[in-house]
């Protein structure tokens, strides 16, 4: 049997600050690639275009036949991929779009059954479904036809594909891309060596070169994130890691996701206690930065420094965290971790509103480690409805009071430290949500 693999992004970085010069150089490509992907959306992203995306050399061949990239002079290497990200992103959109309205009509008790059939059908042949959109008669091969006649005369036809008309154009929405941070490179484009990379520029023949912090080489394509106002790069490296199975990994842990402490279990135990320590540090050393250099924040000479120091004491913050959901791993040995679902990010002014923005995002830091990181080792990650979570009482489901970081149930009686009633709730949800599933 294969070996199961999953993607993992490896970071790389540079080790001194780039010159402002070779900085333009790769902001120019990242501007470049950004027209291109631009370029390809407003004129394939459309419904008429949805003939065109599969396979997809039609539009690679008519990009190029385009000129436009004569006219950036922009290497083959980086418009191509510009095109095939694009593509992706535009391909992306459609597999969605079907799959929320297959939902939709899956779920709608107003349609028989015949009628369902017929919306199945054309959401999943992709020639049928262009047709439709297109408002064009549906032609197919042999086969396909005999049953598409088949069920076209169960059912009405323009009223069924005026349903689907009208959900899609409701999804369908006109993608653009506002940020020019970073591009992929394809193996063409880069070279490891002497510690670094060396990557190709729009002048041709020459390379710039950057040092970096590792001396690691891969060969896939990558992308490069852009830091202008740090002198920065990072590299992002997607890699197929194996799968680890732990026989050994058998309990099943309940979790309360908190500000101060990061982990609690149902059992009690804590992991990254300084959680609190460190995000404290961060949200008020950036809100008095904000505060002195608001005024003139674009002209400001502090302005780099000030984008560096964050950038350090945030890369020391998810430092900590990542050790810190290693720590919890490896001491508590999970099979199954039921996890509360992370409220929605609410919108409001003031101060408070800015270490709340601090803290949420945090949290969803937080989240996408630990998914990644089960992932990565085969344990089963659940999340469960968090409504009340922290305020119901996980001996006898009363809602009860907390006082100074206690749990009391008025009604049983029931008192624990309330971030591990919270995760004792998360377990027992789980635990209901679970054997639900496997009725
Ligand atoms: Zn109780």
């Amino acid at each position: 049997m294969a070996e199961e693999k999953i993607c993992k992004t490896i970071h790389q970085y540079n080790k001194e600050p780039i010159s402002s010069q070779n900085m333009e150089k790769l902001q120019e490509i990242a501007d470049d690639y950004n027209k291109v992907k631009n370029y390809v959306f407003s004129r394939f992203g459309g419904i008429k275009s949805l003939p065109k995306l599969y396979p997809g050399y039609t539009i690679q061949n008519e990009m190029i036949a385009s000129g436009y990239r004569d006219e950036l002079a922009l290497p083959f290497v980086y418009f191509n991929l510009a095109v095939f990200d694009a593509l992706g992103s535009i391909k992306s959109q459609w597999t969605t779009i079907k799959a929320e309205v297959l939902q939709r009509v899956n779920a709608n008790e107003g349609f028989t059954d015949e009628e369902k059939h017929y919306l199945r059908f054309v959401l999943k042949v992709g020639n049928a479904f262009e047709m439709v959109l297109n408002r064009r008669e549906v032609r197919l091969d042999k086969a396909m036809q005999k049953q598409y006649d088949e069920l076209c005369a169960k059912v009405s036809v323009p009223k069924l594909n005026n349903y689907l008309n009208r959900q899609v154009r409701k999804r369908h929405v006109q993608m653009h891309s506002e940020e020019a941070n970073g591009f992929a490179l394809t193996e063409r484009a880069y070279r490891y060596a002497n510690h670094g990379i060396y990557i190709t520029m729009k002048e041709k023949r020459k390379r710039i070169f950057i040092p970096l912090t590792d001396n690691n080489s891969y060969n896939r394509q990558i992308y490069m994130k852009l830091y202008p106002e740090q002198r920065s790069i990072e590299l992002h490296v997607p890699l197929y890691v194996e799968v680890k199975k732990h026989t050994d990994y058998t309990s099943e842990v309940g979790l309360a996701v908190g500000i101060h402490t990061m982990l609690v279990t149902d059992t009690g135990h804590s992991y990254g206690e300084k959680l609190g320590e460190y995000q404290i540090e961060l949200s008020e050393w950036v809100r008095e930065q904000r505060a002195r250099y608001m005024a003139n924040i674009h002209t400001n000479p502090g302005r780099k420094k000030y984008e560096a120091k964050k950038r350090r004491m945030t890369q020391q913050l998810h430092s900590y965290i990542n050790m810190e959901l290693n720590r919890f791993i490896k001491e508590e040995k999970p099979k199954v971790i039921y996890i509360p679902k992370l409220p929605k990010a609410r919108k409001h002014g003031g101060d408070k509103a800015v270490n709340h923005t601090v803290s949420m995002w945090q949290r969803g830091y937080i989240k996408s480690r630990l998914r990644q990181k089960c992932a990565e080792q085969s344990i089963e990650l659940v999340e469960v409805f968090g409504k009340d979570i922290s305020n119901e009482c996980s001996k006898c489901g009363a809602i009860g009071k907390k006082k100074e970081d206690i749990f009391y149930c008025s009604v049983c009686g029931y008192q624990i430290e309330q971030k591990q009633n919270a995760a004792q709730n998360a377990k027992k949800r789980g635990l209901v949500q679970r054997s639900q599933q496997n009725r």
